[in-house]
């Protein structure tokens, strides 16, 4: 049985500040039944998971480099990110993949490294309008599925969220058909790939305009186990009734 899971994205937003917002989830989640994870910037990883206390809510990276360490500047390396706090790492987000040209083979490097170093990697695939519209959307989630996750995946340490890239910050949302449809063939691509066990208890988040008045719906959708939420996530009282929707 897959624990559902309710993830927020940061971005490049939040200061310390904003911290306060993980006070708050904490008031209205005391005991949740979903697992949470928060992806504050880097910036705010370690003060974030010291906020967090003994709650069981999880805070994650929104990137790692692929290597241990070395003259890399500016960047982070999955143990970096482990030692600050972090227990998960978002990664192949369609922002980096654009904006800092990661290919699938970087992905897939990365999410091996954040896999050695303990971390529960989110890894963003998605298709871009004009790949939906010519039809191309599963043969692009099956080329981003094979290329940019990594041979040492499990079922715990494996999410995966369709992200379609139209759909990101622009309020515009799939049909459910449309999610169930990719949602079922990510299913069946990972079952082919890694077995029935690994396949079946990875988690595939839906991403792209959540918010809380389309959660349940979205959560009905047959093989969507969560959500990857970004603009929406950054006020715990937007955040919190989509997690209840997932409870
Ligand atoms: C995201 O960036 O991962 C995302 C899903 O953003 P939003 O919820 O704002 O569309």
């Amino acid at each position: 049985m897959r624990r559902k899971l309710a993830a927020g994205n940061w971005k490049m937003n939040g200061l310390k500040a904003e911290l306060d917002q993980i006070d708050a989830l904490k008031a209205s989640h005391a005991t949740p039944s979903v697992d949470l994870l928060l992806c504050p910037p880097a910036t705010l990883v370690t003060s974030a998971a010291a906020r967090l206390g003994d709650h069981p809510m999880m805070i994650g990276g929104q990137d790692c480099h692929m290597e241990h360490s070395g003259a890399y500047t500016g960047d982070i390396s999955a143990p970096m990110l482990a030692d600050a706090g972090a227990r998960a790492v978002i990664l192949g987000h369609s922002e980096r993949r654009e904006a800092h040209e990661e290919s699938d083979e970087m992905i897939r490097a990365k999410a091996s490294a954040a896999h050695r170093a303990g971390l529960i990697t989110v890894i963003c695939v998605g298709e871009s309008l004009a790949q939906r519209e010519a039809a191309n959307t599963l043969d692009i989630i099956g080329g981003q599925l094979s290329a940019s996750v990594p041979d040492n995946s499990t079922g715990e340490n494996l999410v995966i969220a369709y992200e379609p890239i139209w759909a990101i910050g622009t309020g515009k949302v799939p049909t459910t058909d449309q999610i169930g449809e990719v949602h079922d063939f990510m299913r069946d691509r990972l079952e082919r790939r890694f077995g029935a066990g690994v396949g079946r208890s990875t988690r595939l988040l839906y991403g792209g305009s959540v918010k809380p008045g389309n959660a349940a719906e979205i959560f009905a959708v047959s093989n969507v186990d969560g959500a990857l939420v970004g603009g929406a996530s950054l006020k715990a009282a937007d955040f919190s009734p989509i997690i209840e929707a997932l409870e």
